[in-house]
């Protein structure tokens, strides 16, 4: 049996990669997960109080709209979210389904912009078809991971830790 060249070999482990992806973005069960956490991270921080004032949080939750979210999922799309009782200052806790005001669910922006590392133009496109998203949207993803992420207290924290010196 002849061995697959590097070029075919690429190219089924990116459609694979695409596959799962599919499968996990479409998996109401892992966004019911991901909602779950959430909402537990929400209740803590109502918990806290307003950061500002110390004043009591009221749930201010609204509707997000992901462009890739199936239309009959309604309660994974609650951004959770709170309004200060006293100096009415707005609460929106961190998501692990949302990130910022991208207009895709969070993992889709992760996974997206991991699959399009190094891919020529043309492969870039079939990933685009694939998860709905334009070439110049995955370029400013790309972009962001590189450049902004980097910048974060959130990177700071998840780089990794170098390997001590003479250790094999
Ligand atoms: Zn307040």
């Amino acid at each position: 049996m002849a061995q697959p060249s590097k070029g075919e070999s690429l190219d089924s482990s990116l459609k694979t990669a695409l596959i799962m992806s599919q499968i996990i973005l479409r998996n109401q069960t892992f966004f019911k997960f991901l909602l779950h956490i959430d909402r537990e991270h929400a209740a803590t921080i109502c918990l806290r109080g307003c950061a500002r004032c110390g004043g009591p949080l009221h749930q201010a939750h609204y509707q997000r709209k992901p462009r890739d979210a199936p239309s009959s999922w309604v309660e994974e799309k609650i951004r959770f979210s709170f309004c200060c009782g006293h100096c009415r200052n707005r609460c929106t806790p961190a998501s692990v389904r949302f990130m910022g005001r991208r207009v895709y669910w969070g993992a889709t922006v992760l996974l997206a912009t991991a699959l399009s590392h190094g891919l020529s133009l043309r492969r870039s496109r079939s990933l685009t078809q694939l998860f709905g998203v334009p070439v110049q949207t995955l370029r400013r993803w790309r972009q962001w991971w590189l450049a902004e992420f980097t910048t974060t207290p959130v990177w700071q924290i998840l780089q990794p830790i170098p390997a001590p010196r003479g250790n094999p």
